[in-house]
């Protein structure tokens, strides 16, 4: 291909979640809210969408954004750089310290993506594999890459390494570490103390789980202010747009809503590992919003398409040979419906 960088003919390129358009799927494969955004989000989009607000440009650093966010999480907003979604957020911090033929580290089972920001910045990507217990191996064995991403809670696991490992960790790595917490708001705690006390720490969050917006596209990530400002050079200069900012602003307002779907979900979450444990399957305990649920006794990928016949959407993943099936929780009623496709299935196979 004329012109096209090596580096990008040789990759294959990041595959997304299936996103069937199908209105009767119970989607349970990209860890999306099964519960609508906040009622406050759709006042203030309907606030910006005037003439004027959509014919100018937004504000390049979502000031507005940043001081609520800010105000809610208890931090300076200069330390908060706001992205296109989260992922937007990976690739300018990709860019901003990876230099081509650099290094790129992250833990597998893991997040796909990092694989490919490596792979388009020309960089080197190396992995350190989980134990069996999803615990990290110490010391950290690869010290001093340029960046290294942990996501935390992990998917497809579920799982979260405690603060006290975190720091550990932040002191082993070397150069900058990533916290990426698009599913820290399901856990208990989270790691955003460390990028407000260290200078190579960086958290990422995002608005396409918790907060019901992944359509909307918004995610932020939290660093030391002297870099977020150099950060601020890499992005594009007006990476969100008026209503992802007003939406996005309205969502994080609102704690009171948020905390009431957190619930609801965490309910359902233990009620769903728990039906799914009955049925065979290992079910890793979660942090997140979705369980990871392998079994020893039979193959799971037929149980994935059948539940796919039967209009009902899971994440099958398999990482050389380890695979397992990942499950987003969703409503009640669809866990419901979920749970009794399991069943069903699984009385199949038996006769
Ligand atoms: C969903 C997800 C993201 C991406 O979030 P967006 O804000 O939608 O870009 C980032 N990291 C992990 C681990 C995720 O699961």
């Amino acid at each position: 291909m004329i012109g096209v960088r090596p580096n990008i003919l040789a990759m294959s390129g990041y595959i997304p979640g299936e996103q069937l358009n199908d209105p009767d799927i119970i989607k349970l494969n990209t860890n999306e809210n099964p519960y609508p955004p906040s009622p406050r989000v759709f006042e203030a989009v309907q606030a910006a969408l005037t003439c004027d607000k959509l014919r100018k440009y937004p504000q390049p650093l979502g000031n507005t954004f940043r001081r609520a966010a800010g105000q809610v999480l208890g931090i300076d907003p200069d330390s908060i750089l706001i992205g296109n979604g989260s992922d937007d957020i990976l690739t300018i911090l990709t860019r901003t310290f990876v230099p081509e033929g650099g290094r790129i580290v992250s833990p597998t089972p893991s997040y796909i993506l990092y694989r490919s920001l490596a792979e388009i910045q020309g960089a080197q990507f190396e992995t350190v594999r989980f134990g069996d217990d999803w615990t990290l191996p110490r010391p950290w064995p690869k010290p001093g890459a340029d960046l290294t991403f942990l996501p935390n809670p992990n998917s497809p696991s579920g799982t979260a390494l405690t603060v006290t490992e975190l720091d550990r960790m932040v002191g082993e790595v070397g150069g900058m570490l990533v916290l990426d917490e698009a599913y820290a708001d399901f856990c208990d705690w989270n790691g955003l103390a460390l990028a407000t006390t260290y200078r190579n720490v960086i958290v990422t969050r995002s608005f396409s789980k918790a907060y019901s917006l992944a359509g909307i596209r918004f995610g932020f990530a939290v660093a030391p202010p002297e870099l977020v400002r150099e950060l601020l050079k890499v992005k594009d200069s007006y990476n969100c747009d008026v209503l992802s900012l007003a939406a996005a602003t309205a969502a994080i307002e609102d704690q009171e809503y948020f905390h009431s779907v957190r619930a609801k979900i965490l309910a359902t979450r233990e009620r769903m590992r728990l039906a799914l444990q009955d049925f065979g399957f290992a079910v890793t305990p979660s942090h997140s919003n979705f369980l990871w649920c392998r079994r020893t006794d039979q193959a799971v990928k037929p149980i994935y398409e059948e539940l796919k016949r039967r209009k009902m959407l899971v994440r099958y993943m398999n990482y050389d040979g380890y695979d397992g099936l990942r499950i987003s929780v969703g409503t009640d009623r669809e866990i419901d419906a979920l749970l009794r496709g399991i069943h069903e299935i699984l009385e199949l196979v038996k006769t």
